[in-house]
């Protein structure tokens, strides 16, 4: 379950920046490579939230795609998972340069 401390996470985070107010939209970005299930995580989200200023919160999630640029070739490649391969030349030697991101992209919090 390790969308369990992701949520963890995303409320803590949450919570810090609203401040008290209550937390209407919790907007993340979850990169591809983070293999994070999203139903997993919105049924966490709503277990960690109750009795938060976070609880009733819509939980918006963007996916975003990986990508590495190669070592070898230099050319950039979208990575579609494990094991990450360059799709110019073969190469496994990757530098990742999206698709590891899992943060908080943006709260709406209440009018107070
Ligand atoms: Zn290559």
């Amino acid at each position: 379950m390790h969308e369990l401390s992701i949520a963890e996470s995303i409320v803590r985070v949450a919570c810090n920046h609203a401040d008290e107010r209550r937390v209407t939209r919790v907007h993340v970005k979850l990169g591809h490579l983070r293999q994070v299930v999203p139903s997993a995580l919105a049924f966490s989200f709503g277990l960690v939230a109750e009795g938060t200023g976070v609880e009733g919160a819509e939980l918006e999630m963007e996916e975003v795609p990986a990508a590495g640029i190669c070592r070898r070739c230099g050319e950039e490649s979208q990575l579609e998972g494990f094991p990450l391969v360059c799709r110019t030349c073969g190469g496994f030697d990757l530098e990742i340069i999206r698709g590891e991101e899992l943060l908080v992209e943006f709260l709406e919090l209440e009018e107070a």
